[in-house]
């Protein structure tokens, strides 16, 4: 289990990594304005509770039961899809208390389940899956082991199936969290060469 420091660090480091670059420049260039630096620390706070969400059993159990177990509410594992919901609620809420606009609460929501996300990637990295489709599916998947299969033993059509979901997961995440920046300032854009 990543400490939750770990966690923080993979979210704004690698999946928030425009953000980064973009106010690392930005500040440079004396270019970052109060509006700018506001949006930054709502994003980074929001993305931080929601990369921590899934352990957040721990809270409880360790004071209360004297156990590191953090894993599952009840029946649920916390480590799924559809413990996503309370991030993606906690994102909007919070984006329309700040901003009172729909648009920029729903992208705040997207942004917060990116960052949920991001939390099951390390854990599937480090503990080798996660519950993702939990209750449609029940067991652990490892979208990282997945990775590692080949075409020899399950044919060509297996292979690529499997290789191009895996792939396309990681790349989904990667894209909520980018989209949900763009529409908050930060972002790269293209740059015709001359
Ligand atoms: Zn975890």
């Amino acid at each position: 289990m990543p400490y939750p420091v770990v966690h923080v660090l993979f979210f704004v480091f690698c999946i928030n990594a425009v953000a980064v670059y973009v106010t690392v420049r930005s500040l440079f260039r004396r270019e970052l304005s109060f509006r700018g630096s506001m949006n930054l620390l709502l994003l980074l706070s929001v993305g931080s509770l929601c990369a921590l969400l899934p352990d957040i059993m721990i809270v409880y159990n360790l004071p209360v039961n004297g156990t590191i177990e953090h894993c599952w509410i009840g029946a649920v594992p916390t480590h799924s899809l559809l413990f996503s919901f309370p991030a993606i609620l906690f994102g909007i809420i919070a984006g329309y208390a700040i901003y009172r606009k729909v648009s920029k609460a729903l992208y705040l929501g997207l942004f917060a389940e990116a960052a949920f996300l991001s939390h099951l990637l390390l854990d599937d990295i480090s503990e080798g899956g996660c519950e993702y489709f939990y209750p449609i599916y029940n067991r652990t998947i490892s979208i990282f082991s997945m990775m590692d299969v080949s075409f020899r033993g399950t044919g060509l059509f297996h292979y690529l199936t499997v290789s191009f979901v895996s792939v396309f997961f990681i790349c989904a995440v990667i894209m909520m969290a980018l989209f949900a920046l763009s529409k908050y300032g930060f972002e790269f854009k293209y740059r015709p060469e001359k």
